[in-house]
């Protein structure tokens, strides 16, 4: 209430930020005369003007409004777009470091060529973050001509190779234009470089299990601008990057089992955390949470497994492993639907991201999942992995020195963006206002009957025309609600979010006249939904249907399709603004309001016209599992009727709740998954800073010094404790320890004389040193230097590798351990403290030994067997394991190429036409040029 009066007085915090922001918008307006004075050269002059202001010092806030009016004059000449006022309020967001709330269509790729160029000044490089490989294409190529017109370069980090913006660069490909292969490193070179999530996170991980400086791609993490910041900090922060590699293990276990599970019955599914049905199952052999996506063994089916394995007893040790299979494979054939969660394909599990539907090919599910779903499907089973190195996107996006995001619906997750990024959401308002008419739910009984209404709506609505877009929450529902489309003779699209760039131009077109586009949730998202068409999309097709490539065309070619695309998309522009503008349709809620918003928003951009309404059944997931007594009372107390729906506030309300309740539940889950990701965080950075030092080249002469003195330390505890007696020292033991360790062997005599243990310290601690200097004397110093380095990196490597697969089988433990008395992260947080500190104490033993041990072939060549060809011999032996399970990108040219992939990530045969369309095999082709 108090609230609601400030607000009406002061105005909401947003507009209050905004306004603050209104005198710097003003700045850059009056800067605007100035700069349409200067020539192109002129204009361009003014970056290396600003760049060198900000390397004598100056402030990147003070530069802000002159950086932001260059950019602004060079897209007015180069892309005809003049940013507008709202757009360099937006660019001011995101410079703070903040995310920007702002609408579809309200040039948000425009909007980040603020920031980007502001803060590429610096030169310590600008990463923007797109959900996929095609928009962090098209976003560079479309954007490029601006920062190429203020001299700066720009790189493209895609799935399987690396680009930079140029536009002279020739190449038979359309979709490549002005894109020019070039090495990863140089992409991270560039003063902005375009890529994906995925990309950047994985880069991070392989730059950390390289063996050489000069293999490393990323620079220093300096500033993201991250676009979708929604779907990639909120809905991806659920999966983590993870390499692995194959472990020593069999995957006869999983087939196996998975023979049995078809036998064993289902006792009780718990709904609503309600148990109760359990009691009067006794019969079954599991129950099924399908909240906690959980499956339990009743006393019942530990008996029965125990029968159909034929052992005695399924919680004896040895068969540890034959009992989590038989959970996994629970989970994998009641929890997990073909179609829905997964889908299969070229034999391979390839999970279906539930909240936005995109596939995610190369992600596992951890802990044995996976492959238990790939028994059940009857697939190959990928040989069971151990991760080598693995990132949450929270840890990963947190490293860069300044963070901003911008997306159409941020504010529903603003605490999650300020707890776990500390990013606050500014929303800026639109630049036109918004007329779209959002009709309130209705709820049908059955699903039946509201894919009935669903096609109903379509159709009345396609027969005059206006264009709709329909929303599903997976693919499986698309398929449903086209197959009731085509029976009734309604043509339409459907869009899986599988070929990005397909359905790119689809949806595109979406807004067409009479067109019904029917689309997962992130199926299209990027693109721009025009009413009556997008001309420049449609000019290209015109090209082709004459016959010509439209990046090759003459310009007066493309200008003439142009035109003509235009003469189609103008009038129908109109009469589609008169039939109300893109109608949209959801057919079910999704667990979060946010991502239902993203579905309305594709309608209304720009002040154009536009309406939404949802359609529910009662035995929609999201009612059904989460708010299904609470909704059903409240209908029946109003009474419904057999295909009758119901449109009420109350419902309408009773959603809300529980798309709330179900919002903090997946919160939970990803702050549970950071605070796991936390332990290994800190372990993680210190490892990978060793790593990074050594690389460096610094020397390690005085860690190697100090891990000396605490293994000499740790072996005299060990035999001549400082609490025994003199007379209960071990001194063979010692004796022998002592050359074990360090190679040394101190005469029997001087041991004799000492009558304390300080005595003894320092006799064993001057023989260490000695030995060590003689090292120094066979070897020569920068010899041994360049050992330390090298020994330390294998043992720290090895070590971390053992350490990794300790912890990933600690949290399958800590899972099976339940609850008990303890709390598991709790006991998680301190065994992995142990396991690490038993790492340390491994990694200090082992490279103290082989120092000393080491031979090392004299009379080599003066020059130094330097680390990195070492390194590489580890390299091309494989020793550092299976790299690419994940969506990786090129592997060197010293090993085994990996399938090849299109630009756009899609798998591409070698004697297949090549993907540019130039009709020659790909070896022939684009091979050769990726190569
Ligand atoms: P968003 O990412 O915010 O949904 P886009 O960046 O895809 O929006 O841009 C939407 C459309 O708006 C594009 O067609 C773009 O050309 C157009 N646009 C953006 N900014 C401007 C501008 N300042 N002037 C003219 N058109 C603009
Ligand atoms: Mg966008």
């Amino acid at each position: 209430m108090i609230s609601a009066i400030l607000r009406t007085v002061f105005g909401t915090k947003h507009e209050r930020d905004v306004k603050r922001m209104q005198p710097v918008v003003a700045q850059v307006n009056a800067l605007e005369p100035e700069m349409q004075r200067l020539d192109d050269a002129g204009l361009a002059a003014k970056t290396d003007e600003l760049r060198k202001r900000v390397a004598d010092g100056a402030e990147l806030d003070d530069l802000l409004p002159e950086a932001f009016a260059v950019c602004r004059e060079a897209a007015r000449r180069r892309l005809g777009m003049r940013h507008f006022d709202v757009q360099l309020i937006g660019g001011m967001v995101l410079h703070q470091g903040t995310i920007a709330e702002m609408a579809t269509g309200e040039g948000k790729t425009l909007v980040a060529t603020l920031p980007a160029y502001l803060n590429a000044l610096s030169g310590k490089g600008v990463h923007i973050v797109t959900v996929n490989d095609y928009l962090a294409k098209r976003d560079a190529q479309w954007m490029g001509p601006i920062y190429q017109a203020l001299g700066l370069t720009v790189g493209v980090i895609q799935h399987e190779a690396s680009f930079q913006y140029d536009p002279n660069y020739v190449t038979p490909d359309v979709r490549m234009t002005a894109l020019r292969p070039i090495e990863r490193r140089e992409a991270y070179a560039a003063d902005i470089t375009y890529g994906t999530n995925n990309e950047f996170g994985f880069d991070y991980l392989r730059d950390n299990m390289r063996f050489s400086l000069d293999e490393l791609v990323q620079r220093e993490l300096n500033y993201a601008i991250v676009d979708e910041v929604d779907s990639i900090l909120i809905d991806e922060a659920r999966t983590p990057l993870i390499i692995s590699g194959p472990a020593e293990e069999s995957t006869e276990l999983y087939f196996k089992i998975d023979r049995i599970i078809p036998k064993l019955k289902r006792a009780a599914t718990i709904v609503e955390g309600k148990l109760s049905e359990i009691e009067e199952q006794k019969a079954g052999d599991f129950i099924v949470d399908e909240k906690a996506k959980t499956v339990s063994l009743t006393e019942a089916g530990i008996a029965s497994c125990e029968r159909l394995l034929g052992i005695d007893n399924l919680y004896d040790p040895q068969h540890i492993d034959a009992l989590h299979h038989i959970q996994q494979g629970l989970r994998a054939h009641s929890l997990f639907r073909r179609d829905v969660d997964y889908m299969v394909k070229d034999g391979e599990v390839i999970i279906v991201d539930e909240f936005t539907g995109r596939l995610m090919p190369g992600r596992r599910w951890s802990d044995g999942l996976h492959q238990a779903v790939e028994a059940k499907e009857g697939v190959r089973i990928e040989r069971e992995n151990q991760t080598l190195a693995t990132i949450t996107f929270q840890n990963y996006f947190r490293m860069y020195g300044k963070l901003a995001g911008m997306t159409g619906t941020a504010e529903t997750e603003a605490e999650e963006f300020a707890k776990i990024y500390k990013l606050d959401v500014t929303v800026v308002p639109t630049n036109r206002a918004l007329i779209r008419l959002n009709s309130p739910d209705v709820v049908y009984k059955t699903e039946r009957e509201k894919f009935d209404a669903v096609v109903a709506d379509i159709r009345e609505r396609n027969e005059k025309g206006q264009p709709i877009l329909v929303g599903t929450v997976s693919i499986e529902k698309s398929e449903r609600l086209s197959a009731l489309l085509k029976k009734r003779g309604v043509r339409h699209e459907v869009l899986n979010a599988k070929y990005h760039e397909r359905e790119a131009e689809i949806v595109a077109q979406a807004g067409r006249e009479g067109a019904v586009t029917i689309a997962t949730n992130m199926a299209g998202r990027g693109t721009d939904i025009l009413l009556g068409g997008n001309a420049d999309f449609l000019s290209k097709e015109i090209l082709r249907k004459k016959g010509l490539d439209p990046a090759t065309a003459a310009p007066e070619a493309r200008a003439s399709a142009l035109e003509e695309a235009r003469r189609i998309t103008d009038p129908e522009h109109k009469r589609v603004v008169e039939r109300g503008g893109l109608h949209i349709v959801g057919t079910e809620r999704h667990e979060s309001r946010r991502v239902d918003n993203q579905l309305r928003g594709r309608s209304g951009r720009q002040g154009d016209p536009g309406s939404s309404r949802f359609y529910l059944s009662l035995e929609d997931d999201l009612l059904r599992i989460f708010g299904s007594q609470r909704i059903q009372g409240i209908m029946d107390r109003l009474g419904m009727e057999e295909g009758e729906p119901i449109e009420h506030k109350l419902v309408t309300r009773a959603i809300g709740t529980a798309q709330k309740r179900v919002e903090t539940h997946n919160f939970e889950i990803r702050k549970h998954l950071l605070e796991y990701d936390d332990v290994m965080n800190k372990q993680r950075e210190i490892i990978y800073g060793m790593r990074r030092q050594i690389l460096d080249g610094a020397s390690q002469a005085d860690t190697v010094a100090e891990w000396m003195e605490d293994i000499a330390a740790a072996t005299l505890d060990g035999y001549a404790s400082e609490t025994a007696h003199v007379e209960d020292w071990d001194l063979a033991g010692l004796g022998e320890a002592l050359h074990r360790q360090f190679d040394v062997r101190i005469p029997a005599a001087h041991y004799e004389e000492l009558g304390s243990r300080a005595a003894l310290d320092e006799l064993v601690g001057e023989a260490v040193k000695a030995r060590y200097a003689e090292r120094e004397q066979e070897l020569g110093t920068e010899l041994l230097r360049a050992l330390e380095r090298h020994e330390m990196l294998i043992v720290i490597d090895t070590q971390w590798k053992d350490h990794l697969l300790s912890i990933d089988h600690l949290k399958e433990g800590i899972g099976l351990r339940g609850y008990g008395q303890r709390d598991p992260l709790t006991e998680y947080k301190k065994e992995a403290f142990d396991l690490f500190q038993d790492m340390v104490e491994r990694v200090k033993g082992a490279v103290v030994e082989r120092l000393f041990k080491v031979q090392v072939v004299r009379d080599t060549p003066m020059e130094l067997p330097a680390v990195t060809a070492w390194a590489r011999t580890q390299e091309m032996r494989g020793e550092i394991p299976g790299e690419r399970p994940s969506g990786a990108p090129p592997a060197p040219a010293s090993r085994v190429p990996a399938t090849p992939r299109t630009p756009t990530g899609e798998k591409i045969g070698r004697n297949d036409p090549c993907y540019c369309g130039s009709g020659k095999k790909y070896k022939k082709c684009h091979y050769l040029q990726q190569r």
